[in-house]
């Protein structure tokens, strides 16, 4: 498949899903933007690695999707976007009593009202362009709740409504609009909470990997960053053009249950 002539901006792509999905996207030929809140030069770095790899035009630009206003910079940034992938994300995990207003705060910016911004800014362009594709990286959490993630399970079920919404309103539009709900994948995001989460369940690191973090996925296995890239590149294919206002779970089976 390709897509040639397209440009495709991923939220939060220096790291983990994001840039697992910007690799995919750029090895079928899209024109990619990175970004995430920093401006390193390895961040540009990674940019021209990228480009590099795969022979693609490939720009990183800096945007703190916690911020209104940088969220509609980055897509008038990019100066075209017809494909959004709204990745960003962070986590904190701590029971509802102890959960630091700050974090909810930051947690319902990033994971769910960037997305709000960027999509109002890009649902134009893709019309003007006459084709568009808004995949939103939600999570198993998006349809399934876990203790101590009050925040994180809220706004992902938050995007999945959004995603909803955003769908039914461009479903006569040629643009799609879905959700990726990955199950657990190793990136720093997961590595970072299995430390808390053996406090809050009094377990050793090990034990939170097997007893808390896979028990949730009858798989046993993680799902990777490439099964993630495979689907977002299947979402933009012809294949796909009916599928919209979908959350789809790559889950090893967690929310059959
Ligand atoms: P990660 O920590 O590797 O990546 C998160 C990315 O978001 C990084 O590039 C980071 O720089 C960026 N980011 C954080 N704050 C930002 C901000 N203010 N502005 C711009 N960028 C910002 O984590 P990941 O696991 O790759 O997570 C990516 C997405 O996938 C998140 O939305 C996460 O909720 C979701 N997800 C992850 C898993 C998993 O198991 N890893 C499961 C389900 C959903």
């Amino acid at each position: 498949m390709s897509l040639n002539g397209k440009t495709a901006v991923v939220t939060g792509s220096n790291s983990g899903i994001g840039l697992g999905v910007a690799h995919a996207l750029a090895g079928a030929g899209a024109k990619v933007v990175l970004n995430s809140f920093t401006d390193r030069e390895e961040d540009h770095q990674l940019a021209r690695d990228m480009a590099e790899k795969h022979g693609t035009d490939v720009r990183y630009i800096q945007g703190d999707m916690s911020k209104p206003a940088e969220c509609r910079a980055l897509i008038e940034k990019a100066g075209a976007c017809d494909i959004l992938v709204n990745n960003a994300g962070i986590q904190h995990v701590a029971p509802v009593e102890d959960f630091p207003a700050e974090k909810w705060d930051a947690i319902i910016a990033i994971n769910l009202s960037a997305s709000f911004h960027t999509i109002a800014t890009a649902v134009p362009m893709m019309r003007e362009a006459g084709w568009g594709r808004v995949i939103n990286i939600a999570s198993a959490h998006g349809l399934r709740a876990s203790p101590y993630k009050a925040a994180y399970v809220a706004a992902k079920h938050g995007i999945v409504g959004l995603m909803k919404t955003v769908a039914l309103e461009t479903a006569k539009d040629p643009i799609t609009v879905n959700a990726i709900c990955p199950g657990y994948v190793l990136t720093p995001l997961v590595e970072a909470q299995i430390p808390d989460t053996a406090k809050e369940y009094d377990m050793s690191e090990d034990e939170v990997v097997e007893k808390v973090i896979l028990a949730k996925q009858p798989s046993k296995e993680f799902a990777t960053v490439e099964q993630i890239g495979g689907l977002a590149l299947f979402l933009c294919s012809d294949a796909a053009e009916q599928i919209t206002g979908q959350p789809i779970a790559v889950d090893g089976g967690w929310t059959a249950a």
